[in-house]
């Protein structure tokens, strides 16, 4: 496995398609999301230059992130409050805390252990996903849990597959600024190019790299 070409490929066009947006070239991070991959082509994209990599199921980032060359590592399942503790073990970033009792027992977890755990409020802004918070109740649950302790540093959200895209993107955007914090997690292997227009600042994609699953 080689993913040499498509990351350099991907990266190239996120950069371009961020001149086009009036914004820096690599001011957008590319997340590279290694579900259902195995472990070898984590290791060969990162080899590539991906300095971010997600999953959405702990079991199975349990047997395919340790011992990786040094990569941020980010949560973009559901939080399951039972696994909050496993979770904020192995993973530097959660991307995906859309209810008060999960971002507790992430904070909780956090603390105990020491370790700096960065997460993101996952909002809903798309009628087939079943996650997420409302984004007019994001703010409050950043300000709740970041007096917890928990550092909220910005949003994420999954895309509408249909309809309208782009009001969607804008919802996202603008719940972004008032959650405040430093990433805008939005976009993937079939929106990105729209997602960094409104303002993306972490794109997280599977396929554009990976391939098919
Ligand atoms: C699978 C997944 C992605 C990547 O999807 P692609 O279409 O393969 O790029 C991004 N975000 C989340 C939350 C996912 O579950």
């Amino acid at each position: 496995m080689d993913f040499t070409a498509s990351v350099a490929n991907l990266r190239e066009r996120v950069d371009a398609q961020s001149i086009a947006a009036q914004r820096a070239p690599g001011s957008v991070t590319i997340l590279g999301v290694t579900k259902m991959q195995p472990r070898e082509a984590v290791i060969a994209a990162v080899a590539a230059g991906l300095t971010d990599i997600g999953e959405n199921y702990l079991q199975e980032a349990r047997t395919k992130y340790v011992g990786l060359p040094a990569v941020r590592t980010h949560f973009i399942g559901h939080v399951q409050t039972n696994k909050a503790k496993a979770i904020a073990a192995l993973f530097d970033v959660v991307q995906s805390v859309d209810r008060l009792e999960s971002g507790l027992a992430l904070a909780k977890a956090a603390q105990a252990t020491g370790k700096f755990l960065r997460a993101l409020v996952q909002i809903n802004i798309s009628p087939a996903e079943r996650f997420g918070i409302p984004p007019a109740e994001a703010p409050a649950l950043a300000r709740r849990l970041r007096d917890e302790g928990l550092l909220i540093d910005g949003v994420m959200a999954i895309g509408p597959l249909t309809g309208n895209v782009d009001a969607a993107f804008a919802l996202a955007a603008a719940t972004f600024a008032n959650v405040g914090g430093s990433t805008l997690s939005l976009g993937m292997s079939g929106d990105w190019e729209r997602a960094i227009a409104h303002g993306s600042t972490m794109i997280r994609v599977g396929t554009a790299i990976f391939g098919p699953r």
